[in-house]
């Protein structure tokens, strides 16, 4: 690629913050909240108008189940934010743990006032384009892009809850993508809603799910009329009214770290929310035949990019053998959900996902060790990008994980702040375990150790 070098390359700087988190999804969110609550001056940094994430932008229908099949573990701010949205949601039982409906708007909302409450600032619509660093890792300033023009801001320890692990892989940080032999990512969804759904005839309708092998997705496939349509895989859930969210079909090859690759999925993915709501009216005419596409994700729904290497890289074994870590910062019960290549998809008939389900009340830790890349000092990393093999990265990349990780790197980065060199990798465990326990998290005694 041709170079440019730029001639102005002195631009103003904020350089007031003790925190930065770049990203506000749902690990950007409880970050920013936490690390505010423990004292720190902290920016939130995020490039689209609202907080949440894929949850919210990209129009995630539900959240991975809270639970273990026994109680809720994802605990502190992940069960606040939880518990907050079911209570505004009166179609949603109060019990409800697990594959609950998410009403974006709502959702919104709720992390403004998470974030803001703690005392946290947000700075909307701008986008982190580059990352000043020495030599040693230690990074010296995010270069940002907003209506403000270029802005360098500085802070002493970062957290990067970009999902892609922009900051630091920016900074330097080693990384691994998609699958080590292959490069293959897991194909993407753009998530859509469609609106004035006959509300009775969905609820009692036969179920559109996959799991159903009389699911109607299976007669729009076979009628050949809809070849847009990729696959059968098709989550659905009421979120509202008359609304239901659907987290369906399979765009192949899509990398969210190349916006021209990004540009043409979101193309093709208005494309193919209305290609659904047209064959769903037609073959389930009481349900959809008056619905019509109420929106579509402004975010790509992107499953995996980076993972950051860490001082720890959490293993298939960690995950299969439910180990325990003495500093472990949440547990995580999701089963191992990754989906295939287009021609996985296809020669499983849209049924690729790898899946290691655990038994009721299992879980296994994530290190505190996850989330400090090994290479840079004053970053962290939290959400879907952590250090992990693969396999894991397709448990650990949901929302309730996000939100528990989230709030453990914000405690961390808030410690960091004082100490030499703002280094992640000194910070006392045991402090940020008890804070943790003292805001609620689910931290059982250590079983394993490895
Ligand atoms: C199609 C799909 C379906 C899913 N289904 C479910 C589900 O049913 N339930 C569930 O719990 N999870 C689900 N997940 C997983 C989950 O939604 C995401 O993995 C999770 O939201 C990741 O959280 P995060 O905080 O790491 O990142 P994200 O939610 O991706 O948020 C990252 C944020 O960072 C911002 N950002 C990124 N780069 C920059 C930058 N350079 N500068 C400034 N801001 C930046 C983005 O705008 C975004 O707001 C699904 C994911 C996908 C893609």
């Amino acid at each position: 690629m041709n170079s440019y070098r730029m001639r102005n390359n002195e631009i103003p700087m904020d350089d007031s913050w003790d925190v930065i988190v770049v990203g506000g999804g749902p690990a950007g969110c409880t970050a920013a909240a936490a690390a505010a609550r423990e004292g720190a001056k902290t920016l939130l940094v995020e490039a689209t108008g609202s907080l949440g994430g894929m949850g919210t932008s990209g129009l995630v229908p539900a959240w991975c189940p809270f639970s273990d099949h026994e109680e809720i573990i994802y605990r502190g701010l992940a069960m606040k934010v939880f518990q907050s949205l079911k209570e505004q949601m009166p179609h949603v039982s109060k019990d409800a743990m697990d594959w609950v409906p998410i009403e974006p708007e709502k959702l919104k909302c709720i992390y403004d006032n998470l974030v803001l409450e703690a005392g946290a600032t947000v700075l909307f619509q701008t986008q982190l384009g580059s990352v000043e660093a020495d030599e040693e890792g230690n990074v010296l300033a995010l270069i940002t892009a907003s209506k403000n023009g270029l802005q360098a801001l500085r802070a002493k320890v970062y957290v990067d809850c970009t999902g892609d692990g922009d900051v630091a892989a920016w900074s330097g940080a080693e990384y691994l993508k998609g699958d080590i032999a292959t490069g293959a990512l897991m194909p993407a969804t753009h998530c859509f809603t469609l609106g004035n759904v006959d509300e009775y005839a969905y609820l009692n309708g036969p179920l559109l799910h996959n799991n159903n092998k009389n699911s109607p997705i299976f007669d729009i496939l076979a009628s050949g009329k809809y070849p847009l349509i990729p696959d059968s895989h098709i989550c659905n859930n009421m979120i509202a009214p008359r609304t239901v969210g659907f987290n369906a079909g399979h765009l192949w090859d899509v990398d969210n770290t190349n916006s021209f690759s990004i540009s043409a999925a979101l193309i093709q993915g208005r494309k193919l929310a209305a290609v659904y709501r047209d064959a769903l009216a037609e073959f389930l005419p009481a349900s959809f035949g008056s619905s019509y596409v109420a929106n579509t994700g402004a975010l790509m729904g992107v499953r995996e990019t980076r993972r950051i290497i860490g001082d720890y890289v959490l293993t298939v074994e960690d995950y299969v053998n439910r180990r325990s870590f003495e500093d472990e910062i949440c547990r995580n019960s999701y089963f191992i959900d990754i989906h295939g290549t287009e021609e996985e998809e296809k020669k499983s008939g849209g049924k690729a996902e790898v899946i290691k389900r655990y038994g009721p009340g299992e879980s296994h830790g994530i290190p505190y060790r996850c989330l400090t890349p090994r290479s840079l000092k004053n970053v962290l990393v939290a959400g879907r990008s952590i250090s992990c093999v693969r396999e894991v990265q397709g448990s650990v990349r949901v929302m309730p994980v996000c939100l528990a990780m989230g709030e453990a790197a914000g405690i961390a980065a808030a410690l960091a702040v004082n100490l030499p060199g703002y280094d992640v990798h000194a910070v006392e465990v045991s402090t940020l375990r008890r804070r943790l326990k003292e805001e609620g998290a689910y931290l059982p005694e250590v079983i394993s150790k490895v």
